[in-house]
């Protein structure tokens, strides 16, 4: 192998934590894990490993839990949601009575269940309030 895939526990979060590997082990080695939204059966590269555990300091049992397409799509998803959520902090007086607002904001919520990241129940059945309220 060319690139230095060597594990370097020094750098991890929680050296002592093992994370996926016992204590010989010397190498980063693909994981296999499965997308929680799409069920597709990806790897988690060595590479990938080396860049979460020593420069991003993940938790060492971390595995991601989405594929990267959905990966992609959920970061995109992610950030309409957080200017939904701005906007609604800055006007929520005047946002509570547009619907075409209340259902777009709804409808990201309820797509952005489906990836398993975060939880949005709270905000879902404010909104539900809301729009039967309005009609
Ligand atoms: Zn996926």
């Amino acid at each position: 192998m060319e690139e230095d895939l060597k594990i370097d526990r020094s750098k991890w979060h929680k050296p002592w934590n093992l994370g996926h590997y016992d204590e010989n082990a010397t190498h980063y080695e693909g994981l296999r894990s499965r997308c929680l939204k799409c069920g597709v059966s990806f790897v988690f590269s060595a590479q990938e490993q080396k860049q979460a555990f020593e420069v991003e300091h993940r938790y060492p049992r971390y595995l991601p839990t989405l594929c990267s397409a959905c990966s992609g799509e959920w970061e995109t998803l992610e950030k309409q949601i957080l200017e939904y959520e701005h906007s609604w902090e800055a006007n929520r007086r005047d946002l509570a009575c547009d619907r075409e607002f209340l259902d777009m904001w709804l409808a990201l919520l309820k797509k952005g269940q489906s990836y398993r990241k975060k939880r949005f129940e709270s905000r879902i059945r404010m909104l539900v309030k809301t729009i039967g309220g309005l009609s």
